[in-house]
């Protein structure tokens, strides 16, 4: 899969006495890293009201946490917890890592989100208007600001008032040191997902892999439009946006979420399995073997290999110790653009007929490269297979994506980008069978990146 498109941020958080909550949120962190590695955060609330810890900072969860056992040693039966990846148009200051600590008249507010407003601009601009002052560009310091103006002690009323100002994605995590909020919008764009903790805790978190690592069992996903409430008091929930045209991001499926993850029940290694057998069957061609770009379009090449009746192979190698700000070290291998990340096995692909599967194609950078590294491999033909539609418009809901005119499926017709990308041929899924793969009512999903056809805007 193409670099040029990110997840937004990760969020986690909840409530139990019996836990040391700071030291679990860190790890339910590690789980989500994937969806942001340029800041993680964590905020402890003492349960009664009193100030709380928050330490964030730039990097990945590694690198602002080394200490865990400091974390295990933190008392307070709260904790909230971010990883970001800014969307273009939102700064990436450090100010604005998340998750946010905000001081107002009723005492402190910690806020993180997944997501992104299509009124942002508008709210701030009218909130500037009469007086306010922003220290970042988030949109969880605009939800603050109106939270700060309902003037009212009892968060669950003030957030409830003030969420129905905001339009477009969000899944927020909130904590006033007593409580913990999570909720989601109305058509629910960002997963947002509820466990049970130890005796009497309980566990939000963006992707259900969280759960996992820190021993907390699945109950449900947070409805759209619900907010869920934690405290000592138990759970209480509340529809607190009347619930819209359900809108959970297809790309979730497709690349985002962990494998180990289940989005809406269905598991998401299974389901990219899927979307490759009908891949197969809906654009074969004669080939040798099938192999799968790492590590996100391993299984729908595997379920490709399966349905085709050929060789999967690991023909393509990732090396995983080549750190973000890798650069190439010769001028030559820089020009060529050579991805030293990825690797492919000459032994493997000499004069063979190789497919490659591939999540998705943005830019097709990386595809033209992927070509290329095959072709100075030996490979007879390369023929590329994408498991989802072509991207044709960007995403307005907090996935950081080029703008439309730099979309390879936007600049070419779809006979032409196999030549454009070097290949000899080119395969996309269409969306009714990317839908179909997914196994959840197509109107139940957003799909506007492949269609242009947006929910809200
Ligand atoms: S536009 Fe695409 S990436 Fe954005 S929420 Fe919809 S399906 Fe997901």
């Amino acid at each position: 899969m193409s670099h040029s498109i990110r997840e937004a941020c990760g969020v986690c958080g909840g409530w139990a006495e019996d836990q040391p909550m700071a030291y679990l949120a860190c790890f339910a962190l590690y789980a989500l890293q994937h969806r942001g590695q340029e800041s993680a955060g964590i905020a402890v609330g003492t349960g009664d009201g009193g100030k709380m810890w928050l330490k964030k900072g730039p990097g990945l969860v590694s690198e602002v946490f080394p200490d865990t056992e400091e974390l295990k040693q933190l008392p307070g039966p709260l904790a909230l917890g971010h990883v970001r990846y800014a969307y273009s148009g939102e700064g990436r200051g450090p100010e604005n890592s998340q998750p946010l600590l905000l001081r107002y008249r009723h005492g402190e507010l910690a806020i993180a989100h997944n997501g992104r407003l299509v009124n942002g601009a508008r709210l701030r601009e009218e909130l500037a208007e009469q007086g306010a002052i922003f220290q970042t560009e988030t949109d969880s310091e605009l939800l603050g600001h109106l939270i700060a103006r309902q003037n009212n002690p009892c968060l669950e009323e003030a957030v409830a008032a003030a969420v129905s100002r905001l339009e477009g994605a969000f899944a927020f995590i909130l904590c006033d040191g007593k409580k913990i909020i999570g909720l989601r919008d109305r058509h629910g764009f960002r997963p947002l997902s509820l466990a049970r903790l130890g005796e009497k805790g309980y566990f939000l978190a963006s992707e259900t892999c969280a759960f996992d690592t820190i021993g907390a069992q699945f109950i449900r996903d947070v409805a759209p439009g619900e907010a869920v409430v934690i405290d000592d008091g138990g759970i209480r929930s509340y529809q607190v946006l009347p619930p819209a045209q359900p809108s959970l991001c297809l790309f979730e499926f497709i690349y985002f979420a962990r494998p180990d993850s289940n989005l809406q029940g269905k598991n998401v290694h299974l389901m990219r399995r899927e979307l490759g057998r009908r891949l197969a069957r809906e654009h074969p061609v004669d080939a040798d073997m099938v192999t799968g770009v790492p590590d996100s379009s391993i299984a729908a090449a595997s379920g490709y290999a399966e349905e085709a009746g050929l060789p999967y192979e690991m023909a393509l190698v990732k090396n995983r110790y080549i750190g973000r700000t890798f650069l190439r070290p010769t001028q030559r291998m820089r020009e060529e653009g050579v991805d030293l990340k990825l690797n492919a096995v000459e032994k493997i692909v000499r004069d063979k007929r190789v497919i490659i599967v591939d999540d998705s194609i943005v830019r097709g950078t990386t595809s033209v490269k992927l070509v290329r590294l095959m072709r100075r491999a030996g490979a007879r033909e390369v023929h590329l297979r994408i498991s989802s539609p072509p991207v044709i418009d960007a995403c307005l809901y907090g996935i950081d994506m080029p703008a439309s005119q730099e979309l390879v499926a936007r600049r070419y017709k779809i006979a032409d980008i196999a030549r454009e990308l070097g290949a000899d041929s080119i395969g996309y899924l269409s969306l009714e069978e990317t839908v179909a793969a997914v196994g959840l009512p197509g109107e139940g999903l957003c799909r506007a990146c492949f269609t242009g056809l947006y929910t809200i805007r």
